[in-house]
């Protein structure tokens, strides 16, 4: 589905990413690795539109998406989560999915004629939909909490609910677990397994916790040093002396 080739992200003379190269299969959750400073996040911010690549190329089912900005690429259906942003900490859950760009009831808007009517029509069935990603996600009795005021787990659940607002297709999650209890950890990995096998999301995951990992996903991919160093399953990631030696090196 998504094709990295050979990413290079340079910082002034310093190499971030430094010529890396993988394929992120469709239908899958692919795990990325690898101690800090690896260039995890910014090889995410570059398949994601935040930052341009200083060279390389990146396809998206075949079409070159390289240097595409984010909001394009999220109308193609590719997500990178955010931080809810401090301006909608004082809005509640149910209000932060609503105000999601580009997100739609699923009715047709051919009914302009009725204005004022065919909004709050339209505002309803928002409603409806924000109430059911709530629920999906077993927060709904968050849904008129202030976004500030609950926890870090369920500010990431939040952050995983605004994915299904529009009709996402590949979801880069950013650390999802940091801070996080295991009871939400849980949660959390329901949800993303749930999207996966009951609405096709493709996911990419950075993450810390090697138990969250080892249960999501497959395959595993580590980074170290701005290059990919290993690909597989977690057991065999975990057994590669390349993997190893750049992790007892930091
Ligand atoms: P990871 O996510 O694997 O921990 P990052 O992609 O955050 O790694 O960082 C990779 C390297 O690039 C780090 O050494 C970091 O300090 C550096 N880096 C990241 N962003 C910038 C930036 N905007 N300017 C300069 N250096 C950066």
């Amino acid at each position: 589905m998504i094709v990295v080739d050979n990413i290079v992200k340079q910082f002034g003379g310093f190499r971030a990413v430094d010529g890396a190269s993988m394929e992120i299969a469709k239908g899958s959750i692919t795990g990325l690795i690898g101690p800090n400073g690896a260039g995890k996040t910014t090889l995410f911010n570059v398949v994601a539109g935040v930052l341009k690549p200083t060279s390389g190329r990146v396809t998206m089912d075949g079409e070159d998406i390289t240097g595409l900005p984010p909001h394009t690429l999220f109308h193609k259906g590719l997500l990178r989560t955010f931080q809810i942003a401090h301006e909608f900490q004082t809005m509640t859950c149910r209000e932060n999915l609503m105000m999601v760009p580009g997100a739609q009831s699923g009715e047709t808007l051919w009914n302009t004629w009725f204005g004022r009517r065919r909004i709050a029509d339209e505002e309803r069935a928002l409603k409806a939909k924000a109430d059911e990603v709530l629920e999906f996600l077993t927060i709904e009795h968050l849904a008129d909490h202030k976004a500030g005021q609950v926890s870090g787990g369920q500010k990431k659940l939040l952050e995983l609910g605004r994915t299904m607002m529009v009709d996402a297709k590949i979801v880069f999650l950013d650390e999802v677990g940091a801070g996080v209890n295991r009871t939400l950890l849980n949660t959390i990995a329901d949800a993303i397994q749930r999207l996966n096998t009951e609405r096709g999301y493709t996911f990419v995951v950075i993450e810390h916790d090697m138990d969250f990992i080892g249960r999501l996903c497959d395959p595993v991919i580590c980074m170290a040093e701005g290059k990919v160093l290993a690909e597989g399953t977690l057991a065999e990631i975990k057994a590669n002396d390349h993997v190893i030696e750049a992790y007892l090196g930091t």
